[in-house]
């Protein structure tokens, strides 16, 4: 990456380490700056620091506060409210999805994702901002 382009920031939020590894691996390589939050607690404790990033990549199923619970806070901080938010959701969990959406996230991925797609709707929302 070029010093006049900066690089895009991400905050993901991942609870299984396996994931976050892979996940990293390929925003990295993709040019874009992570920011990794292990639990919902880290969420939380992300949203009350600096400036927001340009995305938020956002598991739903996570210790201590889940992705929903992590959404509609993040959506009630004037900061994020048009930040945009991709969600990582569990195949069987439609109603996980519903719930998302009722609450502000922009878009989501069943695990097991494939990587083309993610990246494919990453860029669709970061574009659209
Ligand atoms: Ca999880």
């Amino acid at each position: 990456m070029s010093d006049s382009a900066p690089q895009p920031s991400i905050l993901m939020v991942e609870d299984e380490e396996d994931i976050a590894f892979l996940l990293r691996f390929l925003l990295e390589r993709h040019g874009y700056a992570v920011q990794h939050a292990a639990d919902g607690r880290q969420a939380l404790a992300a949203l009350g620091e600096g400036a927001p990033p340009d995305l938020v990549l956002l598991d739903v199923m996570l210790p201590f506060h889940d992705g929903l619970e992590v959404l509609e806070r993040l959506r009630q901080r004037p900061a994020w409210q048009a930040v945009p938010v991709l969600m990582l959701t569990a195949k069987a969990r439609e109603s996980d999805v519903v719930r998302a959406l009722e609450l502000g996230a922009d878009d989501y991925v069943t695990k097991p994702f494939q990587p083309d797609e993610l990246l494919a709707r990453l860029r669709r929302l970061m574009r659209r901002r």
